[in-house]
């Protein structure tokens, strides 16, 4: 993680720090002693606010999204090796068995505390990167500062502009190489990108698996897209979206963007596409055009008429 503020001292930086490791320790499914972990080990928690925020987000999101985003997945992630490295393709009835075990309908949270069923187990990888840059930029605006970019491992937030009062050059990532595909221009905006390219393995029958599985198949969402990124205003939509919209596939993901109309969007196809949503048509640069083709979607298109 990289935090860059202009105008305030060490000690903010060093209270950024702080708070993220305070946020890590609550969060962090692999930490026996953070709340995450007791929830998972003991079946319910009083949560700290934080918790209760995050994961009251989460299950908003989850309902928007019709289920793509997922936080109860952790049993089939661990199954496919994703939090251990210990990479390996489950068989299909193991799959389906924990499937039937992660249902974020099944998770209960109250102003008694936060409860899961019995086989669950939560995780909150899907936007915790996000809603802990939310937390830090609230901190930031609190001492004051009018100008921070933080990068929380992919997870891009603007705090202001720069400080000579122009916008940030993020860079997004080319998800088939090395380098950016494009730079968005961006102030007081999250950027945040999803891909399969992140983590990812090749299974012996050569396939390429990755850490976005679809809840729907337990296994890694394969909807033709390579990456996902999602710029608006908070931190923790854009991360829970770019991860949900990544398993919903491009169609459904404009159905969304269209009618939820508080964010913009650059998606990669498999077919060498770079789709940018046209509220970012005067602030998205493609950077390798010989390579990517570049399409455009109008939010007022009929659906009919396309
Ligand atoms: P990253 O953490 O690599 O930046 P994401 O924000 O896309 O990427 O989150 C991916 C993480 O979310 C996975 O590592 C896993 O912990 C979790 N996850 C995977 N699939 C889903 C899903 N469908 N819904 C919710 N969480 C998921
Ligand atoms: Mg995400």
């Amino acid at each position: 993680m990289t935090l860059r503020a202009y105008g305030c001292g060490q000690e903010t930086l060093d209270g950024l720090k702080a708070e993220t490791e305070r946020l890590e320790g609550l969060f962090s499914v692999t930490r026996p002693d953070s709340e995450i972990a007791r929830l998972n080990a003991e079946g319910s928690i009083v949560p700290s606010a934080d918790v209760r925020d995050a994961v009251g987000k989460a299950l908003a999101l989850a309902q928007e999204s019709g289920g793509a985003l997922d936080i109860a997945l952790y049993p089939l992630l661990t199954e496919w090796g994703f939090t251990t490295g210990q990479y390996q393709v489950p068989g299909a009835e193991r799959i389906r068995e924990l499937l039937a075990a992660a249902d974020w309908r099944q998770i209960e949270l109250s102003d008694a505390g936060l409860r899961i069923a019995p086989g669950m187990a939560l995780d909150l990888g899907s936007l915790a990167k996000g809603y802990t840059a939310d937390v830090l930029t609230k901190r930031l605006k609190e001492a004051g500062v009018t100008s921070a970019l933080l990068d929380l491992g992919g997870n891009i937030q603007a705090v202001g502009a720069k400080p000579d009062g122009s916008s940030w050059q993020i860079g997004i990532r080319d998800p088939q190489g090395e380098g950016h595909l494009g730079v968005v221009s961006a102030a007081d905006m999250a950027v945040v990108t999803s891909g399969g390219y992140e983590r990812y393995f090749t299974g012996e029958d050569g396939r390429v698996y990755w850490h976005i599985l679809d809840p729907a198949t337990g296994c890694p969402a394969r909807s033709g897209l390579l990456s996902v990124t999602v710029i608006g205003s908070e931190g923790w939509r854009c991360d829970g979206l770019s991860t949900a919209l990544f398993v919903m596939g491009p169609e459904k993901a404009r159905e969304h963007w269209r009618q939820a109309g508080n964010y913009e969007l650059v998606l990669v196809t498999e077919d060498g596409e770079v789709i940018v949503t046209d509220g970012l048509a005067g602030s998205f640069t493609l950077s390798q055009p010989d390579k990517y083709t570049l399409t455009v979607w109008k939010r007022d298109t009929v659906r009919n008429h396309d």
